[in-house]
C-alpha cells in the first residue's frame, strides 16, 4: 500500500467501510498472491486500538486484507502501557501516520464498568478490574448529569466517552507520539462502530476537509 499521509489513510479506511456497508467488498486482501508478497515487510496504512468484541474485525469492516492495518484489540479499547507501546512501535517501526481508536455500540465492557459504578460491592476479579479500571474515569462523570441520563443514553455516551479518552490518552500520553504528532503528521482519531448498521462514525480528532 505504500507509504500514505495521515488523510490518505483516513479516505481509504471511510472508502473500504463504505464498501462493507454495501457488500461491495473486494475479498482478494487475503489472497495467497498477497500473502507472497508480505514477508519481505508491512506498509500498514493505518493503527487501529479497538475493542475485543467479535463483531469488530477491523480488517473485515474497514475491507482491508493481509498487511495493511496493524491492530491492537483489547476489551473495552482501553490504553494502558503495552497498547501505548504497541502504537509507538507500529508509528516508529512503519512509519504509519493514521492511528485509530475503534469503539463500538452495545460494548460489553462499558457495559461491565456502569454495572461496576451501580453496585460496587459486587466482586470482580483483579484482571478485570484493571480494564473496568481504565475505563471509568472516562463514564464516571455521566453519572452525575442532571437530569441524569436513562441506562440506554448513559451506555452510549459512555462508549463514546471511552473512545475521546482513549485517544487523549495516546495524543497526551507518549513523549514519541507527541513528536510524531508535531513534527510528523500522525494523526490520532476517535471512531465508533454500529454493531447494527456496520458503519463507522470518525468522531474525534479529525480534522476539518480542505
Ligand atoms: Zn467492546
Amino acid at each position: 500500500m505504500g507509504l500514505m499521509t495521515a488523510g490518505a489513510a483516513l479516505a481509504e479506511l471511510r472508502a473500504g467501510n463504505g464498501r462493507f456497508v454495501s457488500e461491495l467488498g473486494s475479498g482478494t486482501g487475503a489472497s495467497g498472491k498477497r500473502r507472497r508478497e508480505l514477508p519481505a515487510g508491512q506498509e500498514p496504512c493505518a493503527i487501529i486500538l479497538g475493542c475485543s468484541d467479535a463483531r469488530v474485525p477491523a480488517e473485515i469492516v474497514f475491507d482491508q486484507g493481509l498487511g495493511d492495518l496493524f491492530v491492537i484489540r483489547v476489551a473495552g479499547n482501553i490504553v494502558a502501557p503495552s497498547q501505548v507501546g504497541s502504537v509507538e512501535f507500529a508509528a516508529e517501526a512503519f512509519g504509519t501516520r493514521l492511528v485509530v481508536v475503534l469503539g463500538h455500540t452495545n460494548c460489553g465492557a462499558i457495559h461491565a464498568t456502569l454495572e461496576q459504578l451501580a453496585r460496587p460491592w459486587r466482586e470482580q476479579s483483579r484482571n478485570l478490574s484493571s480494564i473496568v479500571n481504565r475505563i471509568r474515569p472516562a463514564v464516571a462523570g455521566l453519572l452525575e448529569r442532571t437530569p441524569p441520563p436513562d441506562r440506554r443514553e448513559l451506555e452510549q455516551l459512555a462508549v463514546r466517552a471511552n473512545i475521546r479518552m482513549s485517544a487523549d490518552h495516546l495524543r497526551h500520553g507518549s513523549e514519541v507520539l507527541e513528536q510524531l504528532i508535531e513534527r510528523d503528521g500522525l494523526l490520532v482519531v476517535g471512531a465508533e462502530y454500529s454493531v447494527a448498521t456496520g458503519e463507522v462514525d470518525f468522531f474525534d480528532g479529525v480534522p476539518p476537509a480542505g
